[in-house]
């Protein structure tokens, strides 16, 4: 089944009215966040009932975004829909628990399911899809969605939405930054945002179990493929040592990234004895979301993770080994430096 193109007007239509259950993707970071209650904020003023729900913890961090203490997890979520939003991700399989909600849907009572998102997509589910992989974040999206229906943007919005894109561009320095991202974010400036803030409160307010799981990770950093490749990675007993959860592991890889002579950093965190998360971030020119989807998972070109199966050791040597061949080919072919 293919989806049909969501248009502006559509997604009007659709959410007017209705029902609404807006999912965090797992894992979910300051894009997913800010999209969901942009978007919540929205249907009140279409006369719908939204449901922002997460099957994953939702991060501390974001609890200045107002409407985040109203995020709910599956379990607390009851009653039908008539519509699943999904944000920042286009398959059911990224948004965990919340997948069973929609399963157990009678027949002739499934909801709609719409798509917004940024990702270059694969394979994706969905009645009605917008996606476009030029958008820095799914927060851009939603913004000029909010601008071309006229849809008001409060100062707590306007900071979701902001928060989301600043995120999303490693506050303004990733590639995928454009003058695109800062007229808009200037426009959420001038209703509310404040990039000091949103600064302060998502980079500099973290935990010591944060400050001292970082500090392990770079002290087992090693490096491969002649120090193209950095690499380190967590145990359980590197979280229970340092009092962290896997959440405060997000942003490490960035700092692999930033050694000189680096292409590909990758940090691998050991869910339990059979599944390893991996993600994986790159420089200049390997497309990770390739080799991640090549290991069953996605994202984006410079910046893209899986979940996989196997020993946090197995899954390290068989990404390790794939990823310093594709570095060796990518540079036989002379399109790398
Ligand atoms: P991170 O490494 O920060 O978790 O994720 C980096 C990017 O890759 C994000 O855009 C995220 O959506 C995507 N990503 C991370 N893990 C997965 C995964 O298991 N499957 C897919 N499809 N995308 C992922
Ligand atoms: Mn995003």
């Amino acid at each position: 089944m293919s989806a049909r193109e969501l248009t502006p007007e559509n997604l009007r239509e659709i959410l007017s009215g209705s029902r609404v259950l807006i999912p965090l993707h797992v894992a979910p970071d300051g894009d997913s966040i800010g999209s969901a209650l942009a978007v919540a904020s929205a249907c009140r003023h279409l006369d719908s009932k939204p449901t922002v729900v997460s099957s994953d913890p939702v991060p501390t961090t974001y609890s200045f975004l107002p409407g985040w203490e109203a995020i709910r997890r599956p379990e607390r979520v009851g009653g039908q829909f008539d519509v699943l939003l999904l944000l920042d991700c286009s398959s059911l399989s990224r948004i965990g628990r919340v997948r069973e909600l929609v399963d157990r849907a009678k027949p002739g009572e499934r909801p709609l399911i719409a798509v917004v998102d940024h990702h270059r997509t694969g394979e994706t589910v969905g009645d009605y899809l917008w996606s476009d992989a030029g958008a820095a974040a799914t927060c851009e999206m939603i913004f000029d969605w909010m601008i071309d229906q006229g849809l008001p943007i409060s100062g707590g919005v306007a900071t979701a939405l902001y928060t989301g894109i600043a995120t999303d561009t490693g506050f303004y320095a990733f590639p995928n930054t454009s003058a695109g991202t800062f007229r808009r974010s200037a426009q959420l400036v001038q209703l509310g945002a404040r990039p000091h803030h949103v600064h302060q409160k998502v980079n500099e307010e973290r935990s010591m179990a944060e400050i001292r799981i970082l500090g392990r990770a770079l002290e087992k950093m090693r490096v491969a493929a002649g120090g193209r490749v950095a690499w380190t990675e967590i145990t359980r007993s590197d979280l229970t040592d340092t009092g962290a959860g896997t959440d405060d592991t997000e942003g490490i890889v960035n700092h692999l990234r930033s050694v000189a002579g680096t292409e590909l950093a990758v940090i691998f965190v050991e869910m339990d004895t059979e599944h390893t998360k991996v993600s994986f971030r790159s420089r200049e020119y390997l497309d990770v979301a390739e080799l991640a989807r090549s290991f069953g998972g996605g994202g984006h070109a410079r910046a893209a993770g899986a979940k996989m199966s196997g020993s946090i050791a197995e899954v390290r040597k068989r990404v390790i080994e794939t990823g310093s061949r594709q570095l060796r080919l990518r540079e036989a072919g002379g399109q790398g430096k």
